[in-house]
């Protein structure tokens, strides 16, 4: 793992409460879609007993000119920070790190079970996957509370369009009454999984998102049959 400085190139809103940050990729800096990298403000305006470093995922794809994280704007110092500093400001990246990739073996599909801003390595993976014409099946089952909540949502429904072996299943939790939303509503669940997948016992499985979701996630493929070898697991350390 090495040591970069990089810059801060810009920032944008991307749904409620979510943001992106760009950073100039630094020369020589490679990474697979799906990747993390701790990110450390130098001499940041504010800081707090958390510290001045966090881990976020790289939302970009490699073949992506910039590098991307998006986070969930809490009122952290660090977020603040890095919600506030000047463009151009000097930031140290280390990684990338973390081996949460797409498989190799492309004759068993992947599933992918995101939780709220556990989408951020599937949308780089998928990006990466369209961009490449990989020949996987993938599904990705996105649940998060509302449709404005959802980071990426409209672009991973292009996504869609775009590849014939990606398919989006997105559940929202509480959108009961919003006859607005045609998709999937309530928790991921086993029923839900096996009325998308065909076939559950042969794909590989990734979840990511929150670590109770996670685990939750992950037991219940397991009490579905899956077997754990089939399942790799991202958790969002930092999230209740
Ligand atoms: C491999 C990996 C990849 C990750 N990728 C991403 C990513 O792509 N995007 C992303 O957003 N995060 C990602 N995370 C999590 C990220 O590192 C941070 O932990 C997270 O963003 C929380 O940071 P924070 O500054 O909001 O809270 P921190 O200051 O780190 O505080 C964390 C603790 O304080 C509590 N807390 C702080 N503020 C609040 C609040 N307002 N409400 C409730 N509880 C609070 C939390 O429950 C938690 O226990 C990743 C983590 C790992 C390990």
């Amino acid at each position: 793992m090495a040591d970069y400085k990089t810059s801060l190139t810009g920032r944008e809103e991307v749904c409620f409460a979510t943001m992106s940050f760009n950073f100039e990729k630094p020369e020589g800096f490679q990474y697979k879609a799906g990747q993390h990298v701790d990110i450390t403000l130098i001499n940041p305006p504010e800081t707090d007993e958390e510290g001045n470093t966090r881990t976020y995922t790289l939302s970009s794809a490699p073949f992506e000119e910039k590098l991307t994280i998006t986070t969930r704007m809490r009122a952290t110092a660090f977020k603040r920070s890095l919600k506030t500093v000047a463009l151009g400001t000097e930031i140290e990246l280390e990684g990338p790190s973390g081996s949460f990739r797409l498989h190799k073996d492309a004759s068993k599909p992947a599933v992918f079970l995101a939780g709220g801003i556990g989408v951020t390595p599937f949308y780089s993976i998928t990006k990466q996957a369209t961009k490449d014409k990989q020949p996987h099946t993938i599904y990705l089952f996105y649940s998060d509370q509302k449709p404005e909540d959802a980071a990426f949502l409209k672009d991973l429904q292009n996504l869609e369009k775009e590849n014939r072996n990606f398919k989006l299943i997105a559940t929202m939790t509480r959108v009961k009454k919003d006859p607005s939303w045609q998709g999937e509503t309530g928790h991921i669940n086993i029923e839900m999984l096996k009325k998308h997948v065909p076939d559950p016992s042969t794909p590989i499985y990734y979840i990511a998102g929150p670590p109770r979701m996670v685990e939750a996630m992950q037991k219940m493929l397991v009490d579905g049959g899956i077997d754990e070898d089939n399942i790799r697991t991202e958790e969002f350390e930092g999230y209740d």
